[in-house]
């Protein structure tokens, strides 16, 4: 286990400014309004006017509308629009994973189709991995797409699909070949499908917090052309693989509930409740091993190699922090508010709280990834 301590180059000083005065200026403006987990709620007006900047898919090449910059330089991006608690769910999905996977695996021609559209802020995508009987051992799933003339037929399922009904289109792991249980990991695809597309059928699911965040999605008979697999028939479980590593190490791990935080420790007044005033220190504490941790993560990355123990650890970690510091607030507002209104950050926390350890791989999985990784199983 590597976590070598790592500080941003002194370059993103001006980029960090940069984004937090476009912030601070958008949030006065009305354009967006603080909220918890910001990363998953979603707002094309927002993701657009970020994209104005240059700042979805900042890493990619400029000819498919990137910036040329470094993984350290959307490592500062994000971690402002989290502080922010921006919306950022439109972008978010293909700015962090699918991106990337189409840019490592897809053909020249997906590349310059959905990249510029991607970086635009234009083109949303949801991801499709869950399937009512394939959450954690995601090798079980069960949705399978078959070869027909110039393309696939696809049928299946899938769960818990977030944004799936704001998204213009879905990218699915399929299975191309049937299960061989000697290696599980075998036969895997990623198909874009268009969304609404015909044999495509959403259901809306309501979240614990009354919203319609995510859906179920059933697949009958889906033709898909050739020309939207990504990469070659079969890799599709190394190309998740890389994907899970880009959505486990990122700072949307600790950082769902800063704003509540920041409301928090502005709320106490100086000198006027040593309770509270513990409580963040505390809280600022965490929040400050946290974001070595996640720096640190991020550092290893950028130099290419693949942390996947570290990662794990840094999540497990992190989501944890995420629900105590709903529960030390809660507690904390509990006391000062006696009668009063909870706030709309804290009531929202509340709610949002029990999926912070759930959602991109369970923590009872991670710890299971990090045993390994220690030699213990
Ligand atoms: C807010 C949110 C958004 C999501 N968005 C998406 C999305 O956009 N696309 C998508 O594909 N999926 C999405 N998911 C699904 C998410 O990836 C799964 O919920 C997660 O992988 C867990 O799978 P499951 O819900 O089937 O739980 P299960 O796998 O059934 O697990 C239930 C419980 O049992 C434990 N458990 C399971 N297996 C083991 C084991 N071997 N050892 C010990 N404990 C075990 C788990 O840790 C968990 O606590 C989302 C989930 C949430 C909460």
């Amino acid at each position: 286990l590597v976590l070598e301590p790592f500080q941003l180059p002194a370059h993103t000083r001006q980029l960090r400014d940069d984004v937090r005065a476009f912030l601070q200026h958008e949030e006065q403006i009305g354009t967006f309004k603080p909220g918890i987990s910001g990363w998953t709620t979603f707002s094309r007006s927002f993701s657009k006017r970020l994209a104005t900047k240059g700042w979805i898919g900042v890493t990619w090449p400029r000819r498919y509308g990137g910036q040329d910059l470094t993984a350290l330089d959307r490592f500062v991006i994000t971690e402002e629009l989290l502080a922010a608690g921006a919306p950022l769910a439109s972008h978010w999905p293909v700015d962090r994973q699918i991106g990337p996977l189409i840019l490592q695996h897809g053909s020249e021609e997906q590349r310059q189709l959905y990249l510029p559209q991607f970086a635009s802020g234009d083109l949303s995508s949801a991801l499709g991995i869950s399937e009512p009987d394939a959450g954690s051992d995601v090798a079980a799933i069960r949705t399978r797409a078959t070869k027909v003339e110039g393309g696939w037929l696809l049928n299946g399922r899938k769960i818990w699909t977030s944004n799936a009904h704001n998204a213009q289109m879905m990218v699915v792991l399929c299975r191309t070949e049937p299960l061989d249980e000697r290696d599980r990991h075998k036969g895997f695809s990623h198909l874009i499908v268009p969304m609404p597309s015909e044999g495509v059928h959403l259901r809306p699911i309501q979240n614990l917090a009354g919203k319609h965040h995510f859906n179920e999605i059933l697949f009958e008979n889906v033709y898909v052309p050739d020309g939207r697999l990504i990469g070659e028939a079969g890799e599709g479980w190394r190309q998740l693989e890389s994907q899970l590593a880009l959505e486990r190490a990122g700072p949307e791990r600790f950082m769902s509930t800063f704003p509540l935080i920041g409301e928090f420790i502005g709320s106490i007044g100086v000198g006027r409740n040593d309770l509270a005033a513990i409580t963040a220190g505390k809280l600022v504490s965490h929040l400050w091993v946290m974001r070595q941790m996640t720096l640190s993560v991020a550092g290893t990355v950028s130099k290419g190699a693949s942390p996947v123990l570290e990662a794990a650890l840094t999540k497990e970690l992190g989501t944890r922090f995420e629900q105590s510091s709903v529960e030390n607030i809660r507690e904390e507002m509990g006391r000062s508010i006696a009668g009063g209104h909870p706030s709309e950050l804290l009531r929202d926390a509340i709610l949002n709280a029990p999926s912070f350890t759930l959602r991109g791989g369970a923590n009872e999985i991670l710890r299971g990834i990090i045993a390994r990784g220690l030699g213990l199983r």
